[in-house]
């Protein structure tokens, strides 16, 4: 494993990080709880000491199953948690609310579902542009300074939402969309992070399983998963991802003797990303994460990576259809 010190902030954590969106088990299908607790103890056993979650993941159950996951562990001094606050839910609907008045209350209900006194890395989830940015920002610098939250980020922010943002609040986290499907993040995101000291937690490295190295066309989604109605599990749209990704293996073979999914998470972590997200909800799921730490990519890699996604990917789609309502 590789760790990252995090700047101005007295965190240092792993490079690879556990998502545990599946483990809530809603929009994926559903999930088991002791599948999800046995994956969190996997990835600490491997090395990894970062648990992103969210209380609208299950709507309270990742959250609750991260904090019994801990107080199973032990070590709580070993291991970060970050959440996320200002998604609003009802009847299975969500909508955005960033209003000082909910972080305010969401904060309390995550510490108690997570048993924890502190969070280490509180995300505004997604933008919402009913509340000023700056309201946002001095409610969540409130926090730090109380000592509830011991740093603050946002996710899928654009660089103009991070400026307003940073003006009023010590930002150090910015966690948007990455990985080698979607690579929107570069343009702007990206320069913008590194011009101003904060650091990515990219999440979606493994493309919601594309880039797993074990999907293929007979692959079925069940119940709510998300995967349903994600346009590039659409096809004829997905044979292209099935294809690139095909290529990408046998590039990654050929030159490194890896499998995809290490290549894949290399790859997002050799862009300058401090912190790439990884989501699972069964342990075995976690054995490759020794795969990615003994190579580095070159020019060559990049080059050969650029080349087979315009080969393969002729319609290319971002994952836009995840933003919750305006
Ligand atoms: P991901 O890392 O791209 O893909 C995760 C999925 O890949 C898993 O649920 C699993 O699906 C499959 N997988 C994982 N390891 C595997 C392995 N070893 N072999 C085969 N398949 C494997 O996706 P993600 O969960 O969407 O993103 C990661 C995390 O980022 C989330 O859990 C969450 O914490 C965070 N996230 C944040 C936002 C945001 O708005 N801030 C949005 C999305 C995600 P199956 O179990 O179905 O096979």
């Amino acid at each position: 494993m590789e760790y990252v010190h995090i700047p101005d902030t007295d965190l240092t954590v792993s490079r690879v990080a556990l998502g545990t969106w599946a483990i809530g088990g809603w929009m994926w299908g559903g999930s088991d709880e002791r599948e999800g607790i046995a994956t969190i103890h996997a990835a600490l056993d491997a090395g990894v000491t970062l648990i992103d979650t969210a209380p609208v993941y299950g709507f309270g159950r990742s959250e609750e199953i991260v904090g019994k996951a801990l107080k199973e562990y032990g070590r709580r001094d070993k291991v970060r948690i970050s959440t996320k606050v200002a998604l609003a839910w009802k009847d299975g609907q969500v909508s955005r609310d960033a209003s000082p008045a909910r972080i305010e209350a969401e904060v309390e209900d995550s510490l108690r579902r997570l048993g924890v006194e502190t969070i280490d890395i509180y995300f505004v989830h997604w933008p919402d542009g009913k509340v000023p940015f700056e309201e946002t920002a001095a409610a969540l610098e409130r926090l730090r300074l109380s000592g509830k939250v011991r740093c603050v980020g946002v996710s899928n922010y654009d660089p103009a939402q991070m400026e307003a943002f940073r003006g009023r609040g010590r930002l150090s986290f910015c966690q948007p969309p990455y990985n080698l499907f979607e690579r929107d993040m570069e343009t702007a995101i990206l320069p913008y992070c590194k011009r101003h000291g904060v650091a990515l937690m990219t999440y979606g490295a493994l493309c919601r399983g594309l880039l797993s190295g074990t999907m293929g066309p007979d692959r079925e989604f069940t119940g709510d998963d998300l995967r349903r109605f994600d346009p590039k599990f659409a096809m004829p749209r997905f044979g292209q991802y099935l294809g690139a990704a095909e290529a990408l293996a046998a590039w990654a073979r050929q030159r490194h003797g890896k499998e995809l999914l290490p290549f894949a998470v290399r790859w997002v972590l050799d862009q300058g990303v401090e912190v790439a997200l990884w989501g699972g909800r069964r342990p075995a799921q976690m054995a490759p994460i020794g795969d990615i730490f003994d190579f580095a990519l070159t020019a060559a890699d990049f080059e050969a990576v650029n080349r087979i996604l315009a080969e393969h990917v002729t319609d290319p789609v971002g994952p836009q259809f995840m933003a919750p309502p305006e």
